[in-house]
């Protein structure tokens, strides 16, 4: 049994645990699944029921989506000047920063993650709102453009009801990255957060109400994915959809948006690879792929999870790594000294072990075994990391496995390097290791992804496009500047002078 207990957590959270069946956020008022359906949400680090959630069926998510494309027609969102629109979110913004405990420990609770990871996210979340927001205020909506013999312009104009599927690894960060340039842009939003991890979302929607956002602009519908996920992702009034998930779940998304020519963005998985020269500050760098691979327990979709490593260093490499890896405080995520929670959920957890099992079917080394971590006091989804080796045809290479396991292999040269690295069909993010940094530049631009990270992994900025190619995404990525521009359509209007 867990050894958290209520007296362990802030009254705000016990008070929100304890409110009843959480409810979605439909047109400002809290709304319940018309047929009472629910589901449970748990605590992946002990095993124990947070809360039940309404579970919002077909018809309550065309009804969300109606509310939204009505608030979009009439509250005058749309219509609100920018700088007032902006001002909104900045109240948004600060009042998520003032409740950034409260929002933390929710998501630490309901995703598993590593409590300050948690906060961490959560500030990204109002840095996103505030750069959008701010953003949006000194961007030309309008261009005159010069046509003989004419007068023309182009205008920015918001489509209106905007649909957000999210997946359950940065639950409220992604929030943020996705709602924020469709809200400054003027567009309303419909949000199915996954449902392993309703519950920050659930809080976002009361916050959003209380800060005195238009009611029906945010609009949260609790729900599993191959029902709410599936209404809303096929509702032809949507005029964007934007998922981030699977490759597999977002195949059927894009069929379903396709049916309904409804434009689409899809963030996807990833397979990344670090690439390691021979002339690196080798404790350093294995330090900072430890940290990669183990944050957030490997459950991020950007990490580097092959690591390509140039032979004449490979035996000491992996060696530090081992070390490191070995040392990792596995722990309730609540629990100050863990540096390494649980994975979300029993799916998650077989999955992971069943990487470690299929790999070394197929005949890859496993130089640290991984396997299931035990934490005492705790029944919760808990791995161990795992290092393996051997050819980039192996299951475990080739196919995302969303845990803290790294596949190794060496390499000779630049040229292989390159090669290794794009033999996948993922296209996310991928690293290059070196002091030499005219070839750290040369590899990077080589590398067939969204991303390229040199003696780095994942470092993200506002500002800096983050989008993956091929089987990692497509539709423009998010937290570019461009980003805003995806949610204005462009009116040209000509007249003969
Ligand atoms: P998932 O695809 O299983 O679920 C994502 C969301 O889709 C959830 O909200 C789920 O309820 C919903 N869903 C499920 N079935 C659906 C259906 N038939 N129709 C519509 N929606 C449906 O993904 P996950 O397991 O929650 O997340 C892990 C995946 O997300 C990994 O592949 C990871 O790489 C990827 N990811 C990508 C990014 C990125 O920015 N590229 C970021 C985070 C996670």
């Amino acid at each position: 049994m867990s050894t958290t207990t209520a007296n362990d957590l802030y009254p705000e959270v016990n008070a929100f645990l304890e409110s009843g069946i959480l409810k979605g956020i439909v047109g400002g008022k809290e709304v319940e699944s018309t047929g009472g359906e629910t589901f449970i949400t748990s605590d992946p680090g002990s095993g124990a029921k947070l809360a039940e959630v309404f579970s919002f069926q077909a018809n309550d998510i065309d009804q969300a989506v109606d509310v939204a494309d009505e608030a979009f027609k009439k509250t005058g969102w749309a219509q609100l000047p920018q700088n007032e629109r902006s001002a909104l979110l900045h109240r948004l913004a600060d009042a998520v920063e003032q409740k950034k405990p409260i929002i933390a420990q929710l998501e630490a609770l309901d995703a598993g993650k590593i409590e300050a990871q948690a906060q961490g996210d959560v500030q990204n979340f109002v840095d996103t709102i505030r750069y959008f927001a701010d953003l949006a205020q000194h961007v030309q909506r309008r261009s005159v453009l010069a046509v003989k013999n004419h007068e023309a312009w182009t205008v920015r104009q918001p489509y209106g009801a905007c649909g957000f599927i999210f997946p359950w690894n940065f639950p409220f960060l992604l929030i943020g990255w996705g709602i924020a340039p469709a809200l400054a842009a003027g567009n309303t939003v419909v949000i199915k957060p996954a449902e392993d991890t309703p519950m920050s979302a659930i809080y976002l929607g009361r916050l959003a109400k209380e800060v005195g956002i238009p009611d029906g602009v945010i609009n949260v519908v609790p729900g599993i994915g191959s029902v709410a996920g599936a209404a809303l992702s096929g509702n032809p009034k949507l005029k964007r959809m934007s998922f981030t998930g699977s490759p597999e779940v977002g195949r059927l998304v894009a069929e379903s948006c396709g049916r309904n020519l409804v434009p689409v963005k899809l963030e996807l998985g990833g397979k990344g690879a670090a690439v390691v020269f021979n002339d690196v500050d080798i404790p350093d760098t294995a330090e900072k792929l430890v940290n990669a691979i183990t944050f957030h327990t490997g459950q991020v979709c950007c990490d580097a999870t092959r690591w390509l490593v140039h032979k004449n260093i490979y035996d000491e490499f992996v060696g530090e790594c081992v070390d490191r890896l070995q040392d990792v405080q596995i722990g309730y995520q609540l629990d100050d000294t863990s540096q390494m929670g649980p994975v979300v959920n029993e799916k998650q957890h077989k999955r992971v072990l069943s990487y470690l099992e299929k790999g070394q079917a197929e005949g890859a080394e496993c130089i640290l075994e991984g396997g299931v971590a035990e934490v005492p006091g705790y029944k919760g989804y808990y791995v161990k990391p795992a290092l393996m080796a051997g050819s980039l045809d192996n299951v475990a290479a080739r196919e995302e496995i969303f845990g803290p396991v790294a596949y190794l292999a060496p390499f000779e040269s630049e040229d292989e390097a390159i090669e290794m690295t794009n033999a996948t069909d993922y296209g996310l993010a991928n690293s290059v290791w070196s002091t030499d940094l005219s070839r750290a530049a040369r590899v990077a631009e080589a590398m067939c992804a969204g991303n390229s990270w040199i003696n780095a992994h994942n470092v993200f900025a506002h500002g800096i496009p983050y989008a993956g190619i091929n089987k990692s995404g497509m539709g423009g990525g998010v937290l570019s500047v461009e980003t805003l521009f995806d949610y204005w359509r462009g009116l040209s209007v000509v007249r003969p002078l």
